[in-house]
Order: structure tokens, then sequence, then C-alpha cells
């Protein structure tokens, strides 16, 4: 089952008052776990409320849009005070700037875009901001009210991928609707190819911008192509074909991103087993003999959508349970948020167990494990693992140094190499992998891992 989210929906219009309940049923039924509805006014703000209140998977936002900036008063802006305080309102918006269509005066625009930011600071909830022709003044605002101590989404993105990179900077997500359907290239594909997969969120802005294939469906009948959020599913299908990766990953991911940021639900209990790509991850521990500037644990706890920040370490037995059949999956992959062979006997421990149960297991490791135990550790992984991967990183020491921060300084680059040359020599089946970071020379990483003789997986 898919674990679907919509971030931006306007249930409460007019479009839906024959259909409201089917909508609703068929959006659950879609796998749809949150939904967000947006206010623009006062009025709508109070409706997006009172159905949040009546189904508990319905979340409000509450705002004004800048087509409605010229109404927002003092008296207005406390009312939306209040209402921001209930409980089932998770955000500030749609708040923002709107050139394209200009149907309130661009000062009062700026104006009520300044004072929500405030707002949200004060009530402490993130934002969601609608920016139309208006991408300089948008950001410009958001850095002098420092909108980016509250965070939030720009939704239906209106930039291109070097835009995106500005908002996630600002600690922004990137919402992406109906639109990256129409067609096969242009800027918003670029941007949901690119934008980091913890910052994107999905959402249909229903009832418009209706995804394909439904909008010309019926426009095919004559009929006006209304949305809903059931249809998110098609925006996810295609952000996942953009970026290869399987749509169950996106959608939890992208609904772990939502439910981080409008901080619904329970905190997620850690994973020590996660499932991905059809293998099976292994998240053992949170130490790490590395501090490397790109790793991603120190961007968020979760990754595509699983908490991988361990409140402990989890035993032998902890993990074969968390497992259950290995036999499931293509691989069971020792990896996580942290070093695995720092935990050498839970790891060979699980890895026999894993085995003996006909698993193929692999350990994907930053190849410190000799220095760790101050031995030769690779004869005790022939029959634990199948196979090793190993980060080399870097083409040179002080390269590795730079970028790792290894714990055991300059020296430590030579012995990842050695290490991966002890597992070629053991049998084991090795590869090795570097992350495409500016100061690494990937050729000459490449020569190394050739002269070793194992592959090179370059990530990006
Ligand atoms: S070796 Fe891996 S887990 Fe450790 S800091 Fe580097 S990227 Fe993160
Ligand atoms: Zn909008
Ligand atoms: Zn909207």
């Amino acid at each position: 089952m898919r674990r679907l989210s919509d971030t931006h929906v306007h249930l409460n219009l007019r479009d839906f008052a024959r259909d409201r309940d089917e909508v609703i049923a068929r959006a659950r039924s879609a796998g749809i776990e949150l939904l967000v509805n947006v206010g623009f006014s006062l009025t709508t703000s109070r409706e997006s409320v009172r159905l949040a209140e009546a189904h508990d998977f319905i979340y409000a936002s509450v705002g004004v849009h800048p087509h409605e900036a010229s109404t927002l008063t003092d008296a207005l802006l406390s009312k939306l005070r209040s209402l921001a305080e209930h409980p089932r309102v998770v955000a500030l918006g749609e708040t923002g700037l709107d050139y394209y269509r200009d149907l309130s005066r661009r000062e009062d625009q700026r104006n009520a875009f300044r004072a929500q930011i405030r707002l949200a600071r004060d009530v402490g909830l993130p934002l969601i901001i609608h920016n139309r022709d208006a991408l300089d003044d948008v950001l410009t605002i958001m850095d002098e009210e420092d909108a980016g101590s509250v965070g939030g989404v720009m939704h239906c993105f209106p930039g291109d991928a070097a835009y995106a990179r500005e908002v996630v900077a600002r600690g922004f997500h990137v919402g992406i609707g109906g639109p990256v359907t129409y067609s096969r290239k242009g800027r918003l594909l670029d941007v949901a190819r690119e934008v980091p997969v913890t910052r994107l969120l999905l959402e249909t802005d229903a009832p418009w911008l209706t995804p394909e294939p439904h909008r010309g469906r019926a426009r095919k009948h004559g009929q006006r192509p209304r949305n809903e959020p059931a249809y998110v599913a098609d925006v996810a299908e295609t952000i996942a074909t953009i970026r290869g990766v399987d749509v169950a990953d996106l959608a939890r991911a992208t609904t772990g991103n939502a439910m981080r940021l409008f901080s619904i639900g329970a905190t997620q209990r850690p994973s020590i087993a996660y499932e991905m790509w059809g293998n099976l991850y292994l998240n053992i521990t949170n130490r790490c003999t590395n501090e490397c500037g790109f790793c991603v644990r120190y961007q968020s706890d979760t990754l595509w959508g699983y908490n991988l920040k361990l409140d402990r370490e989890p035993t032998v037995e902890d993990i074969v349970e968390a497992v259950g059949d290995p036999t499931r999956f293509r691989e069971v992959v020792f990896c996580g948020y942290g070093e695995p062979t720092t935990r050498l006997d839970v790891l060979l421990d699980v890895g026999r167990r894993l085995r003996t149960a006909g698993a193929r297991v692999r350990l994907d490791t930053n190849g410190h494990g000799n220095l760790i135990w101050s031995r030769n550790i690779v004869p005790d992984l022939e029959d634990a693992v199948d196979s090793v991967s190993v980060s080399l990183n870097a083409q040179d020491a002080a390269t590795y140094s730079e970028i790792c921060r290894p714990k055991f300084g300059e020296k430590t680059f030579d012995h990842v190499v050695g290490f991966v040359r002890e597992c070629v020599k053991a049998g084991l089946e090795v590869t090795t992998s570097v992350v495409a970071v500016p100061e690494v020379d990937v050729e000459a990483v490449r020569k190394i891992a050739a002269g070793l003789g194992v592959p090179l997986r370059v990530r990006g």
C-alpha cells in the first residue's frame, strides 16, 4: 500500500459541494494518510478548520492569499491568530505574492505577506507560500522577515532548479503537483529530479491543476477537469519515473516529510530494519569513525520516510526480529546511519544467522574495521557476509581527511585501501563507491579502484 499525502487542497470549495464525502473516501482508498486543506481568506480558513475537525486525516492551514491581501486588517489578523491556535491547524497560509493576476495592490500583497510571516513566527507554525511571477520579491521578504526560522513549503513550485536550491537553502520544502505531468521536459521536471528527496512534498491544489491523464480525459469528454486528492497518485508516479525510483519509496518519503514539517502524528519509532528497492537495510548503530561533510544523517534524522536516529543500539535479537524472513529480500544490507563494523560482534552474529536462513548479505562500510579493532577483521567477515561495499571517498589521504574528517587521522585512507585489498584476498565480492563532491577527482578514484581490481560506483 502506498503511503501518500496531499499537502495542498481546497476541499471546502463549492466544486466539491455535491460529492465531498465521496472525494474524501477516494482519497483514503488511494492511500492518502494526510491531507492539508488550505485557507485563503478568513472564511475559507474557518471552513478548513471545520473540515479538519470532521476528518482525522485532514489538517488545516489558515491564511490570507495574495489575491485577498487588501482585506488583511489588524482585526482580521487577530482572528487568524486565534484560528491558528486551533489544534488541527498545522500551517500558516497560503500567503505570498501573486504578480501574475495582481488582484490586490502589490504593496498590500507585500505587507500581508510580511504580517503573516511574523504571525507564523509568533505562533510557531510553518508557512505555505504562494508565489507567482514574484520570484525575487518573495525571497527578499522571506529573508527580511526570517521566514527560515519556521520553514514551510513553496507550493505549486514556480521556479527552476537554481531557484529551488535557494528555497531549500532557506529551510523550505518544494511542493509539486499536477503541472509536472503536463510535459516531458521543462524546468519543473528538472526541479522534480534535483530537489533533495527530504525537501519534496506532493500536492494537488484541487480543484485546480488536474494532473494527466485525468485532465486530458475530462477535456476529451467536454468536461471541466476538476482535480481531487486521489490524483496525487499520478503526481507521485510521474516524479518517481523522473527520479528513477520506486513510487512506493517516493510516496513514503514525501509523506514522512509532510508529517515532519507539519508536526503530524506521533514521533515515528526508529527503524532498525528498513525496506528499499527490494533490499532490506539494517541500521545497527549511529556511531561512526568518520564525519563526512556530505553525510545525510547531518541533514535529517529520516531517510526516505524512515527514522534512522536510534534511541538505543539494538541487540542481536532485536535485529533478527526486525528482519523477519530475510529471504523475502534480494539482499540484506548492513548500512544505516553509522558504521556497522563498530559493532563487529553483533554484525558477525546477525550476518551468520541471516546467511544460515538463506539470505544474501552485504556490508556497506567505511573500511575502518581494521583500525577500529587494531587487527585484521576480514577473515571474520567471510562467513557473515557475501559481499562488501567500501566507501573510498577520495583520491588521496589529504582529500579523504578533508572531506571525511576520520577519527584516525591522515593514515586512515591507506588503511581503507588496505581493507579493500584484504577483502579481495579473502574472496569476498567487493565493490567501492565515491560521492561526487567537488573536492573529489572521480577519475583518479576510478584508477585506484581499477588497480585494486574492483568496480567503483559513483554516487550523486
Ligand atoms: S562514513 Fe558513512 S555514516 Fe559515517 S559519516 Fe561518512 S557517510 Fe556518514
Ligand atoms: Zn496557491
Ligand atoms: Zn491553493
